[in-house]
């Protein structure tokens, strides 16, 4: 059995937060210390504003630390379904965001001298049926037409210059998106963030938030485990792990776990053979795998192998789905030893689209729908700019934010089972 250890713990000294007292006052407050609310409280507290993040655990504990690291272009779902949903010009400007994405993280990286192997290695989509392959071609065409961005085609029998699988139809490479290691990364932005003047406060969860005028400035009161604070304007960026303290958009996000294993560290051939261009790899299924090399030569391989967030039974669970999973698409790694296995949870919408706006005086941004390290930074610098300047030109604000069909959903997400089986379903007839 591998170890329930999140492999990209191992490579990092987590950064620490604050041990100050919360102050009795700031200008914002946000909840949540991952790549949302670190990339804001490091934009505002650039901006000279007075900032305390509130996280209930330590930096980076939630998914941004846990991920599989992929930095990817484009959105959960699919250009033509976005068009016929949101118009082409709405559609344009998400599809533009995304690409902007990965560039916003690049420039942190950066700027902030973050050691996190950020490479832009590309990222490559495998078909696993034929109609999947056929799709590809109507899609790069159109991501081309619409949106002035280059995608390519890989028929299968040229499959094997991309990875040393023979399972699948074929792929559609985007050399823009990236790879990284998420812990250093959110490590480094934590870091970045308290070097800016950002007060991190861990082991701080917020219970609950009350309007409260103090000194004749409206604002928001925030009672939470380690006293209170208050703040002019509150900015939510708690994803999965959204609860009962914001309980409005609590119902609006369904928590559902991903499981990710990784092997020993491969030989050097074996590596190259398995990846040749070292992409951020994931198949075309709705209960889908995703998987690259870690910096180190391990294989990561990650999917929804249980679709309850993560505990010590669904993570043991996983550890067998997942590798039975893995020498399914790659056979040559059938001798090789899992050495750890973990979990988090995702964050999605009713509609698997990102969502940014404010609920009840309250800004938010989440729904990133297993496609956050790059959308969830890029969130949390347009929300700063938000907060600060009072507009946005966020596109992800501008689209209608569904809750749970006939309000059937409360936050405890009891039709999890069922939308698994649902998805698995899909996957056989679609
Ligand atoms: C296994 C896995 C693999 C993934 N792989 C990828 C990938 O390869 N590529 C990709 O783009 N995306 C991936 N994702 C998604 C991506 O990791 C997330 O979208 C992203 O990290 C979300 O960042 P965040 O800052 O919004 O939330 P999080 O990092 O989840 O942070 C939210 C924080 O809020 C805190 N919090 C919650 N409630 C409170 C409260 N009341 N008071 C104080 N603090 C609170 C939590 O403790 C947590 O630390 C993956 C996710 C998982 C789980």
């Amino acid at each position: 059995m591998p170890r329930e250890l999140n492999y990209w713990l191992t490579t990092v000294q987590m950064s620490a937060g604050s041990a100050e007292p919360l102050p009795e006052r700031a200008d914002v407050a946000i909840v949540g210390a991952g790549f949302t609310g670190l990339s804001a409280a490091l934009s505002l507290a650039k901006r000279g504003a007075k900032v305390v993040v509130l996280e209930s655990e330590t930096i980076g504990w939630g998914a941004s630390s846990r991920n599989g690291g992929m930095v990817l272009t484009g959105l959960k779902l699919g250009v033509n379904q976005l068009i016929s949903t949101y118009g082409r010009d709405l559609t344009r400007r998400m599809y533009t965001a995304s690409l902007e994405t990965i560039d916003t993280v690049e420039a942190i990286v950066k700027n902030e001298a973050i050691e996190c192997d950020f490479s832009r290695c590309g990222h490559l989509e495998v078909a696993c049926k034929q109609a999947h392959f056929d799709d590809y071609a109507r899609q790069v065409e159109v991501i081309a037409r619409e949106f002035n961005h280059q995608l390519s085609v890989v028929p299968r029998d040229q499959l094997h210059g991309e990875i040393g699988s023979s399972i699948y139809y074929g792929g559609m490479v985007d050399e823009v998106s990236a790879g990284l290691n998420p812990a250093r990364y959110v490590a480094g932005l934590g870091a970045a963030a308290v070097r800016a003047g950002a007060q991190v406060s861990e082991q701080t969860r917020l219970q609950n938030i009350q309007r409260e005028t103090l000194d004749g400035a409206p604002g928001f009161r925030l009672n939470t485990s380690r006293g209170k604070t208050w703040a002019r304007s509150v900015f939510i960026g708690t994803s999965g792990y959204t609860g009962s303290a914001t309980p409005a958009l609590r119902k609006k996000v369904i928590p559902i776990g991903s499981y990710i294993i990784a092997t020993e560290v491969l030989p050097e051939a074996l590596a190259l053979e398995l990846s040749p261009r070292n992409r951020q790899i994931y198949d075309s299924k709705h209960y889908l795998y995703y998987y690259r090399l870690t910096p180190d030569n391990r294989m990561l391989f990650g999917g929804r192998a249980a679709f309850f967030p993560e505990s010590g039974h669904t993570i043991r669970k996983s550890a067998e789905i997942l590798r039975l999973g893995m020498i399914e698409v790659y056979p040559q790694l059938r001798d090789i030893k899992v050495e750890y296995v973990w979990g988090g949870t995702i964050d999605f919408c009713f509609d698997m689209m990102p969502h940014a706006g404010r609920i009840d005086g309250l800004y938010f941004a989440l729904g990133y729908a297993g496609h956050g390290v790059a959308m969830a930074t890029y969130q949390g610098l347009k929300m700063a700019n938000w907060i600060a300047d009072g507009e946005t030109d966020n596109p992800f604000a501008e689209i209608p934010f569904p809750g749970a069909p006939l309000g059937l959903y409360n936050g405890k997400p009891w039709f999890l089972p069922f939308a698994g089986a649902y998805y698995k379903v899909l996957d056989w007839v679609s």
